[in-house]
């Protein structure tokens, strides 16, 4: 029988953060003194030092354990930045051998373009590229390290061997607002759907996020100086809603505030060291096993489910990085 919250909720999407580790630091994801992150200079709840990362089997196994129960239809990559991963292709090969209908990643882009081919060649089906700006010192001050070229490699790999692609932009009050339209053009000269993300309170943000909150309708506003769009109707169970600009699907925003997401969300999370999470903003790890029984897998989803919250996401300090974003 199908696992069911009291909103008709249930897992369907699997993010997997395949290691806290990232090259980058962004503003929104890292502390101030994080050059680039690792485990110890994360924020949240802390990591047992004696925890190590996953090997692929253990993984794999985790992952078909949570298939036969939730007939996933997706598994997302993530992290932290999941090309740091020692063995990224065979966790996408045994993936596809699992069955699994599609398998994503979501990365910073700074590596992806050197295994991009071969991604797609294990089973990848599609990548979102995190970009938070196409000016040099913007990049550079967004992610607290140099990589816009290769992110740019990466985009233009994606293209040249047909993997579906999406970016993602998270924008922040006076640090990248105005390379909103920038990024749009970029992306629709190009033919690819850009999302635009209003700032979560999460992690080193979560106290003073306000101040650099950039709102779903500042987007909205901004880009109607330039063009005119129209809305499209929200897809069921997405975080972004879209927007047509001459009656193609150009841009999308994911507005945890002003337009929350939770009420049809159908995310479960596992991180880096085997703890799945019902909610982004759930605090709670519940620590799975590679050999932890079906009776008491399903008991502990039954348990992440009750973790979803009703509408939107109240944020915490932990870091999208390592929970998986
Ligand atoms: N390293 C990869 C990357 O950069 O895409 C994957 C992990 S990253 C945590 C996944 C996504 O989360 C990125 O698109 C990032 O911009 C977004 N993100 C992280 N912290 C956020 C926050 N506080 N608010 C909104 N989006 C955030």
């Amino acid at each position: 029988m199908m696992m069911e919250d009291p909103y008709g909720r249930t897992f369907k999407k699997l993010r997997v953060s395949l290691t806290h580790e990232c090259n980058y630091a962004c503003l929104y994801c890292a502390d101030s003194s994080a050059k680039s992150t690792t485990a110890a200079s994360l924020l949240g709840t802390p990591i047992p030092a004696k925890q190590s990362l996953l090997p692929v089997a253990g993984l794999i196994k985790m992952i078909s354990n949570l298939h036969a129960e939730l007939q996933l239809d997706t598994v997302r990559l993530t992290g932290g930045e999941p090309m740091l991963y020692p063995d990224v292709l065979s966790v996408v090969s045994e993936l596809k051998n699992l069955g699994i209908p599609k398998i994503a990643m979501t990365t910073n882009g700074h590596q992806f373009y050197s295994q991009a081919s071969a991604l797609k060649a294990a089973g990848l089906s599609s990548v979102n590229i995190s970009i938070d700006a196409l000016e040099v010192e913007t990049f550079k001050k967004m992610s607290r390290n140099k990589g816009l070229e290769n992110v740019l490699m990466s985009i233009d790999k994606a293209l040249e061997i047909g993997l579906e692609l999406k970016l993602n932009t998270v924008v922040l009050k006076g640090v990248n607002d105005a390379q909103i339209l920038p990024l749009l053009e970029f992306a629709m000269n190009k033919g690819i759907l850009i999302r635009f993300l209003e700032l979560m309170p999460m992690g080193p943000l979560h106290q003073s996020y306000k101040s650099l909150f950039f709102s779903e309708s500042s987007i909205l506003d901004l880009i109607s100086n330039n063009y005119a769009f129209d809305a499209l109707p929200k897809e069921k169970n997405a975080t972004a809603h879209y927007w047509s600009i001459n009656h193609q699907k150009a841009f999308g925003i994911i507005a945890n505030d002003s337009t929350p997401f939770c009420s049809d969300c159908d995310r479960l999370r596992l991180d880096s060291y085997g703890n799945i999470y019902g909610c982004l903003s759930s605090l709670k790890a519940i620590t799975l096993k590679p050999d932890t029984s079906a009776y008491l897998l399903s008991e502990a989803l039954t348990e992440a489910l009750t973790h979803k919250q009703q509408l939107n996401f109240k944020g915490n300090l932990r870091t999208m990085q390592s929970i998986g974003g």
